[in-house]
């Protein structure tokens, strides 16, 4: 056994002794016949399956772990049919696309971030040269955007003919206080069906993010898009990466952040323990850091599962009235993907049925989130 698998097992050996002494009820976690450090798994969210796929290959190649979940999330970024990261993503109010990563690395505990970044095709490579090439780890806006140059990395628009569309529809279905008219002739069917599939009947909720849209819908209520990739990868020797990169919140006011450029809110991992990340609503995160929260409750002795369904709990009991629904269950969606040590993985949401991305010796494959809360 190497030093380092050594390390690895005495730890995992360490956590199951601290959890039978603390809980008797999940069985697994003192199973001595699980999994220890020593195979290769990368988990993402539900866009990321050929991220995951890319992402294990490269680990496998002997690639660092950083460079292979960047290059995972890459494909995605490079997706003009994704319109939650990266080239196609939904633009600020303002119809600007502006962009937000981070990366994580578990031998070094470094991590890189921008945020803000406008014009660049791929924030989460930007954001490993942050960690790599500076001696910062969050670089924004402007700032962001000159180092982005100055390491070769092309200025481009990243708004694409859909994300344009479907920014002007919600503009011009936004309010009848402006001088802002829909065409009531246009009938684009991807931008129809993305709002579409964004509605839910008026009576599930009161939230104010909820928005008035086109009357082809009509009536219902717009649940403002969020997405997002998060992947995260180990390899043999059970060391860590991991990033997220988005375009955020569709329509946001210009400059917000969100959780997926914050170490510790949209991303975390420690080379002992594991790593977690999330998408969806990035304020809630902020306000819990809760990829740092559940690497905590993992480190404590809580399985992947345990810890992010306590950091959802805590989400969904703290969170303010008017982000709840009429039976006061958080109205909006939050997914946490793990991965510890010993191997062991989960995703789980508030809402479901939710699926995120698994690559390991195994396979690739969707798998189902564990729900907090589920959708009839
Ligand atoms: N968490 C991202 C944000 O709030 C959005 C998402 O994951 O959908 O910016």
């Amino acid at each position: 056994m190497s030093d380092v698998s050594r390390r690895a097992f005495m730890h995992v050996a360490g956590v199951a002794a601290a959890v039978v002494g603390a809980t008797s009820t999940n069985a697994a976690v003192g199973n001595p016949s699980r999994p220890t450090a020593g195979k290769i798994k990368v988990v993402s969210s539900a866009n990321g399956l050929e991220a995951t796929r890319k992402a294990y290959e490269m680990i496998l190649a002997g690639s660092d772990p950083a460079d292979a979940v960047v290059a995972g999330v890459g494909i995605v970024e490079d997706d003009p049919n994704d319109t939650s990261v990266g080239y196609g993503g939904l633009p600020n109010e303002r119809g600007i696309v502006e962009l937000d990563a981070a990366v994580m690395h578990g031998p070094t505990h470094r991590a890189g971030a921008v945020a803000s970044l406008q014009n660049i095709r791929h924030p989460a490579l930007v954001a490993l040269k942050v960690m790599r090439r500076t001696d910062h780890v969050l670089l924004v806006g402007a700032g962001a955007l000159d180092f982005a140059k100055a390491h070769g990395f092309p200025e481009e628009n990243l708004l694409t003919e859909l994300s344009r569309k479907i920014w002007l529809r919600w503009k011009e279905t936004l309010s009848d206080k402006d001088d802002w008219m829909p065409d009531p002739a246009d009938n684009d069917i991807p931008v129809a069906d993305f709002f579409r599939s964004r509605s839910v009947p008026l009576v599930q909720s009161a939230a104010t993010r909820d928005v008035k849209v086109a009357s082809d819908i009509s009536p219902m209520k717009f649940r403002r898009p969020t997405g997002t990739i998060h992947c995260a990868g180990m390899t043999r020797l059970g060391d860590f990466a991991c990033t997220t990169t988005t375009s955020g919140l569709a329509f946001k006011i210009p400059g917000r952040v969100g959780d997926s450029p914050i170490i510790g809110a949209g991303l975390y991992c420690d080379n002992e323990i594991g790593s977690c990340g999330s998408t969806g609503l990035g304020e809630v995160n902020l306000q819990n850091l809760c990829s740092f929260a559940a690497v905590e409750l993992m480190r404590n002795g809580a399985s992947p599962e345990e810890a992010g369904m306590e950091v959802l709990r805590r989400v969904a009991k703290k969170i303010e009235p008017r982000l709840r629904d009429k039976d006061g269950h958080p109205d909006f969606g939050l997914i946490f993907y793990l991965l510890a040590k010993d191997g062991r993985h989960a995703g789980v949401t508030m809402w479901g049925p939710e699926k995120f991305s698994v690559t390991d010796e195994n396979g690739t494959r969707h798998e189902d989130c564990t729900a907090l809360f589920t959708r009839p």
